[in-house]
């Protein structure tokens, strides 16, 4: 067995050999660029990108022209929200997102709330959900954007999207999910719910870093403000060569998620209770963090009482997991998630994140079940 075990999918995932084989071509043979009309270099990387676009729609149950690409979904987030306010302010103003959304969503509202807007956070409940009622509440006559995550990156919580979305029509607001966490790990249809915009991240799913993408639904045409002006690449909505290897690859694994993620869907989650189930019965005083019965299927979030989560943490070198965030872990906060959803400082410390993903095994499952146990009772000797 390779050591250390990697139980950290919802950080990165590796890019899957059949994504990388599909992408080979397009660096150093097929390498034109995909805006060059004249030549046949430049169509083949046309032909490529708007195959991966067909790829990437068809996971998400929409049209290939509601897709602009991206570096990513920090970026894609970043031109939802922003590129919504420049066009709505200063007549409508308020933006109702979540305390629990990632930094790349919180810190897009502290900095639009520093221009002139107005914010609400909701508050989830202690598993993570926020309700409609929260939402129908906070909704004002200049509310113009909801925004709410498809399935939080801590704890898996997957949220009430649909009904949010059916919120958001009936009160004529634009409705943005980040859905970079859900994308590729369970089942999406942008048009049954509802969502006007969703921002996808290529690594989550098994293809490269720095690439992504922003669903865009037609009825927000002439509504949403470039955030990377240029060239006007992709409708005019991001602007800058298209990265054609990154679009490439995430297009190839959006597909093979489409055709997999049912019967992936099982496999992971299987393995995950496997090791939920392991922890409690051999490990005292644990509690699982998030919503049970709407859950990512990969993911765990567990916190050990009565031991230091710094000593729990440097316990974990043959395991590769997370505690709070890897996005913000540069600071040594406690994860403001599982503060959010109630944890103490000391608790949300000694917390840990598995996540699964399609490479894990019962041997690796085993391994941590036994190693886990390990470090905990030696810390609490
Ligand atoms: N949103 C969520 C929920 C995430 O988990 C992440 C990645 N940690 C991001 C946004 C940022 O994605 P990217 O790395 O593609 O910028």
């Amino acid at each position: 067995m390779k050591l250390p075990i990697y139980l950290d999918y919802n950080a990165t995932t590796p890019v899957d050999k059949r994504v990388l084989e599909k992408m080979l071509p397009y660096f150093s043979e097929n390498f034109g660029n995909a805006s060059s009309r004249s030549h046949l270099y430049g169509w083949t990387a046309q032909d490529a990108v708007e195959n991966a676009r067909l790829q990437v729609a068809d996971l998400i149950n929409t049209n290939p022209k509601e897709i602009i690409f991206t570096s990513g979904a920090t970026e894609a987030n970043n031109l939802a929200i922003k590129g919504l306010f420049e066009i709505n302010y200063p007549e409508k103003k308020h933006i109702i997102t979540v305390e629990t959304e990632h930094k790349a969503v919180l810190d897009v509202c502290e900095h639009l709330a520093r221009l002139g807007a107005n914010i609400t956070y909701l508050k989830p409940d202690e598993t993570g959900l926020i309700s409609v009622e929260q939402i129908e509440k906070s909704i004002q006559t200049d509310t113009f954007l909801i925004s709410v995550m498809y399935a939080n990156n801590e704890i898996g919580t997957i949220q009430p999207i649909k009904e949010i979305g059916e919120i958001a029509r009936k009160n004529n607001i634009f409705f943005h999910t980040d859905a970079t966490q859900a994308v590729g790990k369970i089942e999406i249809d942008v048009q049954d719910e509802n969502i006007n915009l969703l921002s996808l991240s290529g690594h989550k799913l098994y293809a490269p870093k720095g690439v992504g993408a922003l669903y865009v639904n037609k009825k927000l045409t002439g509504k949403l403000i470039a955030q990377m002006d240029g060239g006007k690449h992709e409708r005019g909505f991001r602007s800058g060569t298209l990265n054609v290897t990154g679009i490439v690859g995430l297009g190839e694994a959006c597909s093979i998620a489409k055709e997999n993620q049912v019967a992936d869907y099982q496999k992971v989650k299987n393995l995950r209770d496997k090791l939920e189930v392991g922890i409690l019965q051999n490990i005292s005083d644990v509690k699982i963090n998030g919503n049970l019965e709407n859950r990512l299927p990969n993911l765990t979030n567990i916190s050990f009482g009565g031991v230091d989560g710094e000593t729990l943490l440097d316990g974990f070198r043959d395991i590769a997991v997370s505690s709070g965030s890897a996005c913000t872990s540069a600071s040594v906060e406690p994860s403001y998630v599982l503060k959010s959803i109630g944890l103490s400082n000391e608790l949300a410390y000694a917390s840990i994140r598995f996540s699964l993903g399609k490479y894990t095994t019962e041997g690796e499952i085993d391994f941590t079940i036994q190693y886990v146990k390990n470090i905990v009772d030696s810390l609490r000797k």
